[in-house]
């Protein structure tokens, strides 16, 4: 038999921890019966001695923290006794030698799937921030199986902030940001406002310490003023309201420091000067069947004494936020000339905006059979999830998108009402309908009226979409959409488009490739993906299919193949110093100048030589000499395979005449652009022109042209200053114009 030794602070903190039992049990919101007390007890016990020897890095024991999660959950956001239990076991799988087998034994399935699903999240958000967006990822698919893991979890961060004190620097500050980025948001939208807040104050305060500071200072320096304007404000109002017989309470509630540092930050401006520091808030408590009107009612009074502004008025009673909140939001001019925001709500809606869903599950059981909105969102989360294509930094990206966005309301021609975020589209409407209706789509009719697919809905818009059976879907529809489900969709669809494209693709380049006696074969594919710089054979079926593999380019390629083996052969063979000496001796060198009319020379158009260049001459068996560059596309296998016909050439005095060299330049296409290059071509250089071409393409542009030259530094100069014209970024010397 051990013996334990019972020191006088291990029976005080025995003590406490059952205070702290105890308190949690009196602060649940639902009456709880007596196997829930024992369902509680028990997983109170089982984590109390699984986690016996562990301390919190304050040197509490640990079993504060599951407790203190405990209680979030109970009376934070109101939870029943399975959560309750959960909360309490949380930490158990993960940090103790108990197994899940073990849960699932002691408490059946449901309470070990939820355990489960807090051991898969919890403790990840580690390292990179790709795996901290698989993570949430993860966490979010465990939520569309039980809601509940995922309140949990936010319980378990919130109490994680309240504690930041005892971590280290580093730690505080990549839990706080996490909580701002991923947390926050998600409390919200599931409709915890507290809990929301409370995140993002403590976030705040941990990564901006001396900012929060300042602000919450400043808020309590301003308090004596405010309740004193705060009374002033509320005093004819509460006058009425007893008049009417209300059961109300009105009073002034500051907001976050979180929320007046986003508008400081927001609207550039000072503390000073940020007028919504605090709202008016007015609750009544009105039998459900008459709440909406008595807010109303509330409303219209308030208006009597104060002039609201129209534009801020937000009825969120008619259509509830997504994340259930209900309320009626106005700003009136109040004393001295002051805006300010008056929520009017019953006590119940005020229960949902605080505690969120649960709070509206309680309400709304027994309810009239109409589908849950949080069940709605959590079918549209699970569609984005499933998509196997989502990569988890994009899916985050626009599923935070979604959680911050705020929504409008637009009707089917049936008049069915569907949410979307603000700026949605006629295409995000079509896709939020069916994936195959927006696949289909050519446009809508907006309150009978034909509007484009990228026509952006506002509130109350009545929307029909029309499809066609030819349509297919385009690239540029990512652009058109703001909704997670459409983008993700519009991606699956172009790849499936893209693989069909391909298989067609193939065909056509293989009938190509034979035409052209070359063999369709893995190697020869993977070289000319390479030899025109593509990303893989996908993309080159691709671009077959689309009929831009060129039978010239394909020539090209086996030239560039012959070439690269004839390169290969000369390394060993005679240079072409060695060939033309042997076709005509060192003093057969041919001077090209002035004079060239008279003689039998032509300059080659495959590559426009200028005085300059290094060149060399080919006797043709009917234009006589033709001069080459060496760097002619042409010049390796005219060397290599005529060495005979090659004659030495170089260049005499010249400037008399000029020489015609082609250029290409690109850039950005802004205003003026082709002016200043023809002009710095044509006067100040006193180049003349014989071809010019411009293309424009998505603000960028293409010039080619041809242009005489006395020589190669006549060239490099105008090709310098063409260079320097603002919006061109790349001047180039080309062969020919084609
Ligand atoms: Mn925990």
């Amino acid at each position: 038999m051990e013996t334990e030794i019972i020191t006088p602070e291990a029976e005080l903190e025995k003590k406490e921890i059952l205070n702290r039992y105890r308190g949690l049990l009196r602060s649940c919101r639902y009456k709880l019966d007596d196997s829930d007390k024992k369902l509680i007890r028990k997983a109170f016990n089982i984590s109390l001695e699984a986690h016996k020897n562990a301390r919190r890095k304050s040197g509490e024991p640990y079993i504060y923290h599951p407790l203190a999660v405990a209680r979030i959950v109970a009376e934070e956001i109101g939870l029943g006794a399975i959560a309750i239990a959960c909360a309490l076991l949380h930490d158990t799988v993960e940090d103790t030698d108990i197994t899940l087998k073990d849960i699932e034994g002691m408490f059946g399935k449901k309470v070990a799937s939820i355990i489960d699903g807090l051991t898969k999240i919890s403790g990840v958000f580690d390292a990179s921030s790709s795996l901290q967006a698989e993570n949430f990822r993860k966490m979010l698919l465990t939520l569309a199986e039980d809601v509940r893991v995922i309140l949990i979890k936010l319980a378990d961060r919130l109490h994680n902030m309240r504690t930041l004190d005892s971590m280290e620097r580093t730690k505080q500050l990549k839990i706080a940001s996490e909580t701002l980025y991923l947390y926050a948001p998600l409390a919200h939208r599931l409709g915890l406002n507290t809990i929301k807040s409370e995140m993002e104050d403590l976030s705040l305060k941990y990564t901006e310490p001396a900012l929060f500071a300042e602000i919450a200072q400043k808020l309590k320096d301003t308090q004596a003023e405010r309740t004193r304007y705060i009374h002033k404000f509320i005093t004819p109002i509460r006058e009425a309201l007893h008049e009417q017989k209300f059961k109300f309470r009105i009073f002034g509630r500051p907001k976050s420091v979180y929320s007046i540092w986003n508008k400081m930050k927001n609207k550039g401006v000072p503390f000073e000067e940020v007028f919504d520091i605090f709202a008016i808030r007015i609750l009544i408590d009105s039998p459900s069947e008459q709440e909406k009107s008595d807010c109303w009612r509330v409303y219209s009074l308030v208006t009597d004494y104060y002039y609201p502004n129209p534009d801020r008025l937000r009825d969120w009673i008619s259509t509830p936020k997504a994340n259930g909140y209900e309320a009626l939001h106005t700003t009136v001019m109040g004393p001295n000339g002051q805006w300010v925001e008056v929520q009017i709500r019953s006590e119940r809606m005020n229960e949902v905006a605080e505690k969120g869903y649960a709070a509206h599950w309680k309400y709304k059981q027994g309810g009239h059979g109409e589908e849950d909105p949080l069940e709605e969102w959590l079918k549209k989360i699970r569609t984005s999830l499933e998509n196997p294509d989502s990569n988890a930094l994009d899916f985050i990206n626009d599923f935070k998108l979604n959680l911050f966005a705020d929504e409008i309301f637009v009707f089917t021609p049936k008049g069915e009402m569907r949410s979307l975020p603000v700026n949605s589209t006629s295409l995000d409407f079509a896709f939020d309908i069916h994936s195959q209706v927006g696949a289909k789509c050519i446009g809508a009719k907006v309150n009978h009226k034909l509007v484009p697919l990228s026509h952006k809905l506002n509130s109350g818009d009545q929307v029909e979409i029309l499809t066609s059976s030819k349509q297919a879907p385009k690239a540029d529809w990512i652009n058109y959409v703001v909704t997670a489900k459409a983008k993700a969709a519009i991606k699956a669809l172009l790849k499936e488009e893209r693989n069909k494209q391909a298989a067609e693709g193939r065909e056509i380049l293989k009938r190509k490739m034979s035409h052209l006696k070359i063999d369709f074969n893995d190697e020869n594919i993977n070289k000319i993906t390479a030899f025109l710089k593509l990303q893989d054979s996908q993309e080159l079926f691709y671009r077959a299919a689309l009929e831009r593999v060129t039978n010239k380019e394909l020539k090209e390629y086996l030239e560039a193949k012959d070439d690269k083996t004839n390169n290969q052969a000369q390394n060993q063979g005679p240079t072409l110093e060695e060939l033309v000496s042997k076709a005509r001796g060192k003093q057969d060198t041919l001077m090209i100048g002035d004079n060239m009319q008279n003689l039998e020379y032509k300059l080659s158009p495959c590559c426009n030589p200028i005085p300059g260049d290094d060149v060399f001459g080919f006797i043709t068996v009917h234009e006589g000499i033709k001069i080459h560059r060496v760097n002619c596309p042409n010049a390796i296998a005219l060397l290599s395979n005529h060495a005979y016909r090659i004659v030495k050439a170089k260049w005499t005095s010249q400037k008399l005449i000029s020489f015609l060299a082609g250029i290409k330049i690109t850039g950005i296409d802004k205003i003026g652009l082709v002016n200043k290059i023809t002009q710095i071509i044509s006067k100040e250089l006193n180049v003349n022109m014989r071809y010019i071409s411009f293309d424009t393409n998505d603000g960028t542009f293409e010039g080619n042209m041809m242009v005489f030259v006395h020589d190669t530094a006549h060239l490099t100069d105008l090709m310098k200053k063409l260079q320097k014209v603002d919006g061109v970024v790349k001047v180039t010397r080309i062969d020919t114009n084609n």
